[in-house]
């Protein structure tokens, strides 16, 4: 009986263990998690280390509250709405780039 709950370990083991690893490449969190849950951590364990790495950073841009638009140079009013004679001042923002 002992067997069986070491299977059991194992298995939520190697399954927390692939959704974290799975979060950092393409296939994400919750495919690798369902995967592993219903396919076996075996299947799963192919499938995540199969999938690319996610290659993501943060990249702080600037955008208009008024027209949406956003700029990647910092500017203390935007371009477009000081045509329309609104000084609008930009706000940060940090956006995740793939
Ligand atoms: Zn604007």
């Amino acid at each position: 009986m002992v067997e069986i709950y070491l299977l059991i370990a194992a298995y939520i083991g190697l399954t927390i263990w692939l959704t974290v690893e799975g979060q950092k490449r393409n296939i994400g969190a919750t495919r690798s998690f369902l995967f592993n849950l219903l396919l076996t951590p075996i299947i799963g364990f192919i499938l995540v280390f199969n999938s690319g790495r996610r290659i993501s950073y943060l990249v702080k841009q600037y955008k208009c509250p008024r027209c949406s638009y956003e700029f990647t140079e910092e500017q203390e009013y935007c371009p477009l709405c000081i045509k329309d004679d609104k000084k609008v001042k930009l706000e940060e923002v940090q956006k995740e780039m793939t």
